[in-house]
C-alpha cells in the first residue's frame, strides 16, 4: 500500500488525505495543533467557557463543488444549511432581499434605477469579457468597474459588499480576474449556484473523528508540528517532527505560505510577492434577541456581515465579520466592540435596548493571501522540483481565491498528481 505523509491538517491537507485514502493510500497527517481544520475551525471561548466558537463565520456557495464533495466524503454534507436569499440592510434598517431572478434585483430598494441599469450592464460584460479579455489579472476590479462607469453607490453597496467578503481584499487591490470568477460561477452558473451555505455546527465538528473511519486508512498525529522536510539525492527523504523522523513514499506540504521558508527551505520558494489580508470576527452575546434574520450584509458601515449564531435563531448570539479589515488590526479590542455595537444599533434598533453580556474579538491578521494583480502566475502548482513532494494550500494554484473551496481543490490536485486518478470537480463554464 503506498504511503503518503501530509504536513498540515487544514482543509487542503484533510481533503488530500480523504482523496488519497479513497484511492487506497495509507495516509498520515501531522498537525501542529490538537484539533483539525486550520483556519476553518473552532475552539472553546475560554477555559471557563467550553462553548465552541468558530475562528470566524465561514460560508460557502453551492458552486463550491469540491468542498461539498469533501463534506460528502466525511458524511457531514447535511450539516450545511443553504439559504436562497441575501439580505441587504441600510443604516436605519431598510431591508432589500436578493433572490434568484431579475425581479428580486429590480425590487431592491437599496439601489436607484441608475445603479441597477449599470450593474446589469456590467454583469453582461463579465459574461462576455471573461472569454475575451487577457488583462484581467493585471488590472484591479476597481479599474474595471470605473471603466464600466458604475455609480459610487453600486460600487459601494453591490460590488464591494459581495466581493470584499468573497475574495477578502479591497476592490482597488483585487485582481479583476478574481472578481470576475466570483460572479461568473455564482451568478451565471447553475440556477442555485449563488445560494449561501452556512454550517449548522461549529466548524471543528465537520472534521469529527467518527468521520475519518469511513474515509479509509488515515492516521492523524495531533500536536505534532513538522520542524523540517529532509531532502537528499533530489528527493524528500523524511519529515523531522519533534521527537522522530517520519518517512513515506510521497509527501504533501499543506502549510500556509509563510511557513514554507522555515519548514521547506530546500524548495527555495520565494514568498516575498505574497502578502496577507486580515479578517476580523466580532462575537457578541446579548441578553435578548436583537433580530430574527439568520444573516444580513450591512451597507455603508465598517461591519460588513451579520450572522445570527443562536440556536433556534433567537438572535442573542451575533457574529459580525469584517473582511480586508486593515482599519481594525491596530484598533484596541474595546474600541472594536464599541464600533460594532454602534454599527449594529443602526441596523437593528433592538440592540440599543439590549444588554451586551459578553464579547470576543478575533483578529486574523494572516487570514488569507492578498489577491493582488499579477500574483496568479506566481502561485505554485502541486508538483515541485522534488518528484515525491507536492504542495497544497489555499495559496497554491488551485484556480480559486483563498477560500475553503480553493484549499480543497489544492488538496485534490495534489492527490491527482500522486495517484494519476481524477478527484477534482471542474467548475461549470
Ligand atoms: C477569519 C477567516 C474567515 C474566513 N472566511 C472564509 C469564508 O467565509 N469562506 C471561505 O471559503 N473561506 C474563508 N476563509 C479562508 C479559509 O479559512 C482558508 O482559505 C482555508 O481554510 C485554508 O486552508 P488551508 O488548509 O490551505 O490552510 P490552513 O487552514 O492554514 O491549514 C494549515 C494547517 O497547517 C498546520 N500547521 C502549521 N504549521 C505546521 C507545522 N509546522 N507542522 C504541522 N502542521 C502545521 C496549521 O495548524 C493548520 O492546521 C477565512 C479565513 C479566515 C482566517
Amino acid at each position: 500500500m503506498p504511503r503518503t505523509l501530509i504536513v498540515g491538517g487544514g482543509l487542503a491537507g484533510l481533503s488530500a488525505a480523504a482523496a488519497l485514502a479513497s484511492a487506497g493510500h495509507s495516509v498520515t497527517i501531522l498537525e501542529a495543533r490538537n484539533f483539525l481544520g486550520g483556519r476553518a475551525t473552532s475552539w472553546p471561548v475560554s477555559a471557563d467557557e467550553p462553548e465552541l466558537i468558530d475562528n470566524c463565520q465561514h460560508v460557502l456557495l453551492r458552486c463550491c463543488h469540491n468542498l461539498l464533495d469533501f463534506y460528502q466524503r466525511l458524511g457531514v454534507r447535511d450539516d450545511i444549511k443553504f439559504y436562497p436569499e441575501f439580505n441587504f440592510i441600510e443604516p436605519g434598517g431598510r431591508l432589500s432581499t436578493l433572490k434568484r431572478g431579475a425581479i428580486s434585483f429590480l425590487k431592491m430598494r437599496c439601489f436607484s434605477p441608475r445603479d441597477k441599469i449599470g450593474i446589469a450592464r456590467a454583469m453582461l460584460a463579465i459574461k462576455t469579457e471573461s472569454r475575451t479579455r487577457r488583462d484581467l489579472d493585471s488590472i484591479t476590479m476597481l479599474d474595471w468597474l470605473r471603466e464600466k462607469r458604475q455609480t459610487e453607490r453600486a460600487i459601494e453597496r453591490y460590488w464591494r459588499q459581495v466581493l470584499v467578503s468573497a475574495v477578502n481584499e479591497e476592490l482597488h487591490r483585487m485582481a479583476a480576474a478574481h472578481g470576475f470568477q466570483v460572479f461568473r460561477l455564482s451568478m451565471m452558473g447553475a440556477k442555485d449556484a449563488y445560494e449561501m451555505g452556512v454550517p449548522n455546527v461549529p466548524l471543528r465538528e465537520l472534521y469529527r473523528e467518527s468521520s475519518w473511519s469511513r474515509v479509509g486508512d488515515v492516521t492523524i498525529h495531533h500536536r505534532c508540528p513538522a520542524a523540517r522536510f529532509l531532502t537528499g539525492k533530489g528527493r524528500v527523504t523524511g519529515v523531522q517532527a519533534a521527537t522522530e523522523t517520519l518517512t513515506a513514499d510521497h509527501y504533501i506540504s499543506a502549510l500556509p505560505f509563510e511557513k514554507i521558508p522555515q519548514v521547506l527551505p530546500d524548495l527555495a520558494f520565494d514568498i516575498t510577492p505574497f502578502e496577507h489580508s486580515p479578517i476580523t470576527g466580532i462575537h457578541l452575546w446579548f441578553d435578548r434577541p436583537i433580530t430574527a434574520l439568520a444573516h444580513a450584509t450591512l451597507l455603508d458601515r465598517t461591519m460588513q456581515w451579520m450572522f445570527n449564531k443562536s440556536n433556534k435563531s433567537e438572535g442573542r448570539y451575533i457574529q459580525l465579520v469584517v473582511s480586508a479589515s486593515r482599519s481594525l488590526v491596530e484598533m484596541p479590542r474595546a474600541d472594536v466592540i464599541a464600533l460594532a455595537l454602534k454599527d449594529l444599533t443602526e441596523f437593528f434598533p433592538a440592540a440599543a435596548e439590549a444588554k451586551l453580556e459578553r464579547a470576543h474579538v478575533v483578529k486574523e491578521v494572516r487570514a488569507t493571501f492578498s489577491a493582488l494583480p499579477g500574483l496568479e502566475s506566481l502561485r505554485p502548482p502541486a508538483t515541485t522540483a522534488f518528484p515525491n513532494l507536492f504542495l497544497a494550500g489555499d495559496w497554491t494554484r488551485s484556480g480559486w481565491p483563498a477560500t475553503m473551496e480553493g484549499a480543497v481543490r489544492s488538496g485534490y490536485l495534489a492527490a491527482e498528481d500522486i495517484t494519476g486518478k481524477r478527484f477534482l470537480i471542474e467548475d461549470a463554464q
